[in-house]
C-alpha cells in the first residue's frame, strides 16, 4: 500500500476540518485532509448550512412576491413557484462553495485523500477507498462532524420519513409535513415548506420550542411562526413513524396519530465517531459518544486533537472554524484563541432568531445580578420602513459593571445585527459602551444602541 507522511493529518474536510487545513498550511505545515464524501465543506456545505440558507432565502422571496409586495404597492399578478428551478439553483450554490474549497487547498498546498479515515494505531491513519494509503503524522485531528439522531420507532426510508438530507430536497410541495422536533432544524425547514404551501405540523417533546435559547424570545417566536401557519404541538412524545401507502402515519402516546405524506425528523444530531478506529489508541468517549478534549483541543491521546461537532458545545459551523484555527495556531504557534462566552446562533426563520452570550434563564440559575434592556422593532424607524416590524434586542448586562452579559433578538436581520453583539462581548464592552456608539440613522442596528439605552432606563423613541 502506498504511503505518505504530513505534519498534520486532519480527518473530515467540514467547516472544522478544512479551515484548520488551510490555517496550518498558511503556518508553513505540509497538510493532508481526508474526506470520505465526494464533495469538500461537510455537512455545512453539502447539506446544511448552505442549501438550507438558500432554500430560505428563495423560499421567503416567494412568500413576499405573493403575498407581501402588495403591501408595497406592488403588483404582480399571479406569483408561481418553480420548485424544480429553486432547488437546482440551490444546488448550484452549494457546487460553487465546495469547488471553492478545492481551489483553495490547491491554492494552500493542502493535499487532499479521497476516502475512510480510519486511526491504526498512534500516528498513523490508512485511507480506505479507491487508492488505500497509510499515512503517517505526528499530529491528527479528528473533524468527522455528525450525523443525525435516530428515533426509536421512526422507520427512517431515505424518502417519506427522511431528515434534513431529503427536506433540502423534496421533489414537490408537501400537502402535510410533519417535523418531529421544535429545534433549529424544525423550524427552518418548516418554514421553508411552509412558505412554499405545505401545511407544516411540529411536534415537541418539551413544552417549549428552541430549547436553550433565552425563553421570553422563544415564546415571541413561537407567536410569530404559529401567526405564519406553522402548528406546534408542545409536550408530544412521538413513538412511532411509518409508511402508510403514499403517505405516512405519525404515532404519539396518548393522542391520535396523524396522517400526513411526509416526516422531517429533526430531534438533534450524534457525534460521527463510529469505524474511526479510536479503539486501536484506547480513546474512550464521554457519556454523550463525544470525543473528550482540553482546552487545547488533546484528546487523552498524545498527538490526537479534535474539533467541532465531534466534541462538546454548540454543533455550529462558525464554531467548530473557530476551533479548527485555535487547534493549530496553538501546535504551531504555541498561542490559539476561542471564547465560547462569544459565539453567536442564528436561527434564519423570518424574522431570524440570534443570540450571543447567557440567557436570562442562565444568569438567574448562576446567582448573577443583572439589569435587562429591551427595544422592539416596532419602534424602529427603517423597520417600519421595510415593513418588518415584529420582534425585539434585548440586552442583559451586570448589575454592578455594566458588562454585556448576553444579547438576544428577534426581528428582522438578527442574525447580521448580532455581530455588533458579539464583538461588544468579545472585547468586554459594557452596555454603556454601546449606548454611546454611533449608530447610522436609519438602520436597524439603532435598535441595539436603543436597547442599551434601555438597561439604563434612558431609550429616546419609547
Ligand atoms: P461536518 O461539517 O459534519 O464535517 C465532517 C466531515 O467529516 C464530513 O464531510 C464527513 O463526511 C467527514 N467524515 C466523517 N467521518 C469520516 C471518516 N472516517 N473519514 C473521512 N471523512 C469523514 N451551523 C451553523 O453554524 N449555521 C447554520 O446555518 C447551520 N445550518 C445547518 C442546517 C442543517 C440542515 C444541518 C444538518 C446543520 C446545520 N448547521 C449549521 C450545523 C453545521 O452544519 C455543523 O455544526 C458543522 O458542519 C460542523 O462542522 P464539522 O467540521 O465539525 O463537521
Ligand atoms: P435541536 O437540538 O436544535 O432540536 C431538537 C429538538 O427536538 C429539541 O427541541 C428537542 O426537545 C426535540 N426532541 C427531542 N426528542 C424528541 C422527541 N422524541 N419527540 C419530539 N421532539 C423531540 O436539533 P436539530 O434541530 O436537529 O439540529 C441539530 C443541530 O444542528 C443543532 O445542534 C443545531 O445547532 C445545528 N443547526 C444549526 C442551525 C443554525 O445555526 N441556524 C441550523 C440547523 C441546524
Amino acid at each position: 500500500m502506498a504511503e505518505a507522511s504530513h505534519d498534520l493529518v486532519i480527518i473530515g474536510a467540514g467547516p472544522g476540518g478544512y479551515v484548520a487545513a488551510i490555517r496550518a498550511a498558511q503556518l508553513g505545515w505540509n497538510v493532508a485532509c481526508i474526506e470520505k464524501e465526494k464533495a469538500l465543506g461537510g455537512t455545512c456545505l453539502r447539506v446544511g448550512c448552505i442549501p438550507s440558507k438558500a432554500l430560505l432565502e428563495s423560499s421567503e422571496l416567494y412568500h413576499e412576491a405573493k403575498d407581501g409586495f402588495a403591501r408595497h404597492g406592488i403588483v404582480t399578478g399571479g406569483v408561481q413557484l418553480d420548485l424544480a428551478a429553486m432547488l437546482k439553483r440551490k444546488d448550484e450554490v452549494v457546487t460553487t462553495l465546495t469547488k471553492g474549497i478545492e481551489g483553495l487547498f490547491k491554492k494552500n498546498k493542502v493535499t487532499r485523500y479521497a476516502g475512510h479515515g480510519r486511526i491504526t494505531g498512534p500516528g498513523k491513519v490508512s485511507v480506505e477507498g479507491s487508492q488505500p494509503m497509510t499515512l503517517s503524522a505526528k499530529h491528527v485531528l479528528i473533524a468527522t462532524g455528525s450525523s443525525v439522531s435516530p428515533l426509536k420507532g421512526v422507520e427512517l426510508d431515505g424518502d417519506r420519513i427522511g431528515t434534513s438530507t431529503e427536506a433540502l430536497s423534496y421533489p414537490e410541495v408537501p400537502k402535510h409535513l410533519v417535523v418531529i422536533g421544535a429545534g433549529v432544524i424544525g423550524l427552518e425547514l418548516g418554514s421553508v415548506w411552509s412558505r412554499l404551501g405545505a401545511k407544516v405540523t411540529v411536534l415537541e417533546y418539551s413544552n417549549r420550542i428552541l430549547a436553550g435559547m433565552d425563553t421570553e424570545i422563544a415564546t415571541e417566536a413561537q407567536k410569530i411562526l404559529t401567526k405564519q401557519g406553522l402548528e406546534f404541538r408542545l409536550g408530544v412524545r412521538v413513538t412511532g413513524a411509518k409508511r402508510k401507502g403514499n403517505g405516512c402515519i405519525v404515532e404519539m402516546e396518548g393522542q391520535p396519530s396523524i396522517e400526513c405524506d411526509r416526516v422531517l425528523l429533526a430531534v438533534g444530531r450524534r457525534p460521527n465517531t463510529e469505524g474511526l478506529g479510536l479503539e486501536s489508541i484506547g480513546l474512550q468517549l464521554d457519556e454523550r459518544g463525544r470525543i473528550p478534549i482540553d482546552e487545547h483541543f488533546r484528546t487523552r491521546i498524545e498527538g490526537f486533537h479534535a474539533v467541532g461537532d465531534v466534541v462538546r458545545g454548540p454543533m455550529l459551523a462558525h464554531k467548530a472554524e473557530e476551533e479548527g484555527i485555535a487547534c493549530v495556531e496553538g501546535l504551531i504557534q504555541g498561542y490559539g484563541h476561542i471564547n465560547y462566552d462569544a459565539i453567536p446562533g442564528v436561527v434564519y426563520t423570518h424574522p431570524e432568531i440570534a443570540s450571543v452570550g447567557k440567557t436570562e434563564e442562565e444568569l438567574t440559575a448562576a446567582g448573577v445580578a443583572f439589569k435587562k434592556g429591551s427595544f422592539p422593532f416596532m419602534a424602529n424607524g427603517r423597520a417600519k420602513a421595510m415593513a418588518s416590524t415584529d420582534g425585539r434586542v434585548k440586552i442583559l448586562a451586570d448589575a454592578e459593571t455594566d458588562r454585556i452579559l448576553g444579547v438576544h433578538i428577534i426581528g428582522p436581520r438578527a442574525g447580521e445585527l448580532i455581530a455588533e453583539a458579539a464583538t461588544a462581548i468579545e472585547f468586554g464592552a459594557t452596555a454603556e459602551d454601546l449606548a454611546r456608539t454611533c449608530h447610522a440613522h436609519p438602520t436597524l442596528a439603532e435598535t441595539v444602541k436603543e436597547a442599551a439605552l434601555a438597561v439604563d432606563r434612558r431609550a429616546i423613541h419609547m
